[in-house]
């Protein structure tokens, strides 16, 4: 098998795993009790949340477990939109995000919010005019995401969190794609609040944080117990949050490498898809996009279609995005960025990880021509296009 839905999820690494076995067998206790054996799992916990914090410049106590990247993306928008209710309810975000957000957004439009979806252009990135523009004097947030999940294109968020700080304005980042895959500093990106998940970066599933800035003061949406200062109750997660504190470390570490390597295939692939196959369009940014991001349509043919071929060649990829699967909608992604509905259909993700070797990148190519073009033999829209381009070979 061939794993490259990484976008979807991350396999976790093998550290991770060793890292939390002892926390779910002998170091069973609960943080908050008083014995020794509970005192184990507490300065798991806190080890955990220094390495989640060290990845990113941020200070250990700014740092909360959640479930996951869902949960901290409900629990920003929902919290800011009441807390600071008193000073305004227009909220200002992109039409990109994950559902994550979109829906949370919908939610609070239905609780009385006005929310503005910033349009991005050709290459799914936001405008900062457009983004000025959009702010008012009752804005209470700006949620711009760091990196798409789809096309992997990478927003300014150091721009973006400036111009929001010039104008007093919070500014999250859902930057679940982003944590551990491309440099991120709190202080010099001027974030206030940031999402993450744990399996999106070889952790966990099930764990994530949301970093909240010492002077942001939001309310608690799980409410209970004085877990995580009170502001998000429920017993820990042990095992969950020491995998994902492993895995901000190991991903801090390996970050350069990684990163360089999966580029080198990603432009390989790139490259040789657009020249040996005709009729595609790459979809986010060629330059500024997540190191291991591939993303094409594939004219005159179904993206769920070519999943299923490449599946059967033990090849795992996504049709645009693994959210949308199930979905009869066209991807607002790719919608967004200027694709008809049709070519939006015709959608494949590959996400790499650094595991992938040259010869696995040549099979992938190889298949994927291979299905391509049994797919468009088959595709009246390629078929009647031929004829109208009076191409007959
Ligand atoms: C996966 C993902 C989420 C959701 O995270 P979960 O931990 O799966 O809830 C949110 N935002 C983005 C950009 C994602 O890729």
């Amino acid at each position: 098998m061939i794993y490259l839905d990484n976008a979807a999820t991350t396999p976790m690494k093998p550290e991770v795993l060793t890292a939390m076995m002892p926390y779910m067998t002998e170091y069973f206790g609960n943080p908050s009790s008083a014995y020794q054996l509970a005192q184990v799992s507490r300065e798991a916990v806190e080890k955990a949340r220094h390495r989640a914090a060290a990845l990113i410049g941020a200070e250990d106590d700014e740092i909360y477990f959640t479930s996951g990247g869902s949960e901290s993306d409900n629990w920003a928008l929902k919290a800011v939109a009441e807390s600071l209710r008193d000073r305004g309810n227009h909220i200002i975000t992109t039409r990109i995000e994950h559902h994550a957000i979109l829906n949370t957004c919908r939610y609070l439009e239905g609780q009385g919010a006005e929310v503005t979806y910033l349009e991005v252009d050709a290459w799914g990135r936001v405008s900062l005019e457009a983004l000025e523009r959009a702010i008012r004097p009752d804005t209470i947030l700006i949620s711009v995401m760091a990196a798409n999940n789809e096309i992997g294109t990478l927003q300014p968020i150091r721009e973006i969190g400036r111009l929001a700080h010039s104008r007093g304005i919070p500014f999250h980042t859902d930057a679940v794609q982003a944590y551990g895959h491309i440099p991120i500093n709190v202080k010099n990106d001027n974030i206030d609040l940031l999402s993450a998940s744990g399996h999106k970066l070889n952790g966990p599933k099930g764990v994530g944080m949301l970093y909240i800035r010492r002077d942001v003061k939001l309310g608690s949406m799980i409410h209970g117990g004085s877990q995580e200062r009170g502001l998000r109750a429920g017993t820990y997660n042990v095992p969950g949050i020491v995998g994902f504190g492993a895995a901000a470390a190991l991903a801090g570490k390996t970050m350069q490498a990684r990163a360089a390597r999966e580029m080198e295939i990603r432009n390989y692939m790139i490259r040789r898809i657009q020249r040996e196959i005709p009729f595609v369009l790459l979809n986010g940014d060629p330059g500024r996009r997540l190191p291991n991001n591939i993303s094409f349509c594939f004219r005159f043919l179904q993206g769920e279609a070519l999943l299923i071929l490449l599946d059967e060649e033990g090849i795992c990829v996504s049709g645009g995005s693994a959210c949308s699967t199930g979905s009869p909608d066209p991807s607002h992604v790719l919608l967004a960025i200027g694709r008809s509905p049709q070519e939006a259909y015709s959608a494949l993700r590959i996400t790499l990880s650094e595991d992938i070797t040259g010869q696995q990148a040549d099979f992938v190519v190889r298949e994927l021509k291979a299905a391509v073009s049994q797919l468009r033999r088959k595709s009246p829209e390629y078929g009647a296009f031929r004829r109208r381009k009076g191409i007959y070979r």
